[in-house]
């Protein structure tokens, strides 16, 4: 069995743990053509395994940018520093949207080393597409911080509120 093998069942499950769309963009799978790709946090040509933990959604675009790539340079501070981890950190807390909502701001040295390497502001052709999806009033997304664990179902019920 090749390494990078990973079961049904944990492809499954990972794509339900993402809520069907991409860890970085947020792009939902309803809304993109291709199938979200199961993406390798730690990139196996740098160790990173096929084991569950290290499985996140990514779109086709932000992972062929991600690429085999942990960490990239924070272009205020010119620093290397680790991209943002989609399966243990919070979009919330390293992004935001801009006010027109089709580009992504990084907060954080990691959340802008990340922007800049997946050109999560300035890839013609999302930001293109994100126009579009704000007109239809399908975006940005207003969720980001409802982050359900695996465990949580489908939400239901919203204790605290
Ligand atoms: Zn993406």
């Amino acid at each position: 069995m090749p390494r990078d093998y990973i079961p049904a069942e944990v492809e499954r499950r990972v794509r339900q743990a993402a809520r069907h769309r991409c860890g970085y963009c947020l792009s939902p799978q309803r809304l993109v053509m291709a199938r979200l790709e199961i993406e390798h946090i730690i990139p196996a040509a740098k160790g990173g395994d096929s084991s569950e933990p290290n499985l996140w959604l990514s779109c086709p675009l932000c992972n062929r940018f991600k690429a085999d790539r942990t960490s990239a340079r924070d272009p205020d501070t010119g620093t290397e520093v680790p991209l943002f981890n989609a399966r243990t950190q919070r979009w919330s807390e390293h992004f935001r949207w801009s006010k027109d909502g089709i580009r992504v701001i990084g907060l954080t040295p990691s959340g802008r080393a990340t922007v800049a390497l997946l050109h999560l502001a300035d890839d013609p052709d999302a930001l293109i597409v994100r126009a579009h999806w704000v007109l239809a009033g399908w975006h940005p997304p207003t969720d980001d911080e409802q982050r359900l664990s695996p465990e949580s179902g489908n939400g239901a019920g919203s204790p605290g509120v």
